[in-house]
């Protein structure tokens, strides 16, 4: 049997698959009549495209922010970092989405958030986008491997032993935290068995573990202060907002931004100091103390310590005994290494045609709408790109036809 072999085949329709997905149908339907469409299969484990992206943002999608081009994001490679990041502005991205129908706003610390559609209608709206004629769903199709056949074909295998064998690839296979969204780091083994490295990845963007013998039975207690992490006695990353006590938890934005840095803690010691907003220099309290934690202080340590920690900026050192696990992590920290692929394209250094794009990279943004507008530009430059190469490899056929052509017609007269 002549098995179908796509031009491109991208592996996960979450966000970075669906932006990847945009431009290479727009294009078929633009060019339809001076060329071929290009052929593209959209592989999901799930029966839907974007499970995860439905539920962004508290169902409301945080989609981008206006500082997205020099925010601190994790990686071990800044520059290629910056390099994607450069050419996909948070700007082009709304306009992108404003194409697909979705207007937006920008709020408080720069976060940019639909204005006529949530979550699910932003995923919605950009699977109507891709259309059904150019690009083939190829839905409920669980890739288990990656292989690389004949003349540079690559040979998916699904987990039932279906096969689908396409001449590019874009893994957009996420990373692995919330696996019940399909996201469960199979993207990392596609990659190294295709010959790259990934950097150690670990959960991020998540609730922080601890002992403290004061905060421990602290419930439900929501108060301002500024979060220093410290590694092995050295400070290593801070941010300020609302903090969130539970049993055992540290939570909130600022907390789940340094959470990042927290890993492999059988091997490191790591310490959130915590200085709470108390009384300004004018003595004017900056918030009012909640009350169960000003009890559980002076409860554990007396009234002076109490007003030191809570009226007096002193700071309150606690030691972390880990994170939350992938189920209730946000994002993936570490991830394929950046070095190894082409900040303008997004293609492999060490694979021809395999395109990477999303979360399965080593970048991890903090919370504000770093992480999907990562998804995006790397999304949007991996489909531009993968169909600029099955352009140009048509051109090149094209043209050596025409050579082969030629010196057939010379051969005859
Ligand atoms: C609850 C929650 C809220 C969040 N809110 C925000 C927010 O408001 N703003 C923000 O910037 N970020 C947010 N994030 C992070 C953001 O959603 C991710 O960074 C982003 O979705 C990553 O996009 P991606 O396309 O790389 O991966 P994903 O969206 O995870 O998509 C990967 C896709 O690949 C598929 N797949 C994986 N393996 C296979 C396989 N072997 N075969 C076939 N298919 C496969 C999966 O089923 C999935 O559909 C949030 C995350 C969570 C969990």
């Amino acid at each position: 049997m002549n098995q179908k072999t796509y031009d491109i085949a991208i592996v996960g329709a979450g966000a970075a698959g669906l932006m990847a997905a945009l431009p290479l149908a727009a294009y078929s339907r633009e060019h339809f009549e001076e060329q071929p469409p290009v052929s593209v299969a959209l592989i999901d484990r799930n029966k839907e495209a974007g499970r995860k992206l439905a539920k962004t943002g508290n169902g409301r999608c945080n989609f981008t922010n206006t500082s997205a081009p020099s925010a601190p994001y994790d990686t071990a490679d800044e520059e290629t970092l910056r390099a994607v990041l450069a050419r996909v502005s948070p700007g082009e991205v709304r306009e992108i989405f404003a194409q697909y129908g979705i207007e937006s706003a920008e709020e408080s610390a720069g976060r940019v958030y639909p204005t006529n559609t949530d979550a699910k209608g932003v995923r919605d709206l950009l699977e109507d986008g891709v259309g059904s004629e150019d690009v083939e769903r190829v839905y409920g199709f669980a890739v288990k491997s990656i292989g690389l056949a004949d003349g540079g074909i690559f040979r998916l295998t699904a987990e039932n032993g279906d096969e689908i064998l396409a001449r590019n690839v874009i893994l957009a296979t996420g990373g692995k935290a919330d696996p019940g969204s399909g996201s469960q780091g199979d993207g990392y083994a596609f990659a190294r068995s295709l010959g790259h490295t990934v950097r150690p990845i670990h959960p991020a963007l998540v609730r922080l573990r601890h002992d403290d013998p004061v905060l421990g039975p602290v419930k439900g207690v929501r108060v301002k202060g500024t979060v220093e992490l410290y590694r092995d006695g050295e400070r290593v990353d801070a941010s300020y907002g609302e903090i969130q006590l539970n049993p055992g938890l540290l939570s909130g934005i600022c907390v789940m931004d340094v959470s990042h840095g927290v890993y492999r803690t059988n091997e490191h010691a790591f310490d959130c100091v915590l200085t709470f907003d108390g009384n300004g220099p004018d003595g004017v309290p900056k918030q009012e103390i909640p009350a169960r934690l000003l009890k559980a202080f002076t409860d554990a340590l007396g009234e002076e310590a109490a007003d030191e920690y809570l009226r007096q900026e002193k700071p309150y050192t606690v030691a972390v005994s880990g994170t939350q696990g992938w189920k209730e992590a946000q994002v993936t920290a570490g991830g394929v290494t950046l070095s190894e692929i082409d900040a303008l394209t997004l293609e492999s250094l060490r694979v021809p045609g395999l395109f990477f794009a999303g979360e399965i990279l080593d970048a991890t943004g903090p919370c504000g709408g770093y992480n999907l507008h990562w998804a995006w530009a790397s999304g949007f430059l991996a489909g531009m790109s993968a169909m600029k190469r099955v352009i140009g490899d048509r051109n090149v056929l094209e043209l050596q036809l025409r050579e082969e052509e030629e010196l057939a017609e010379e051969v005859v007269f």
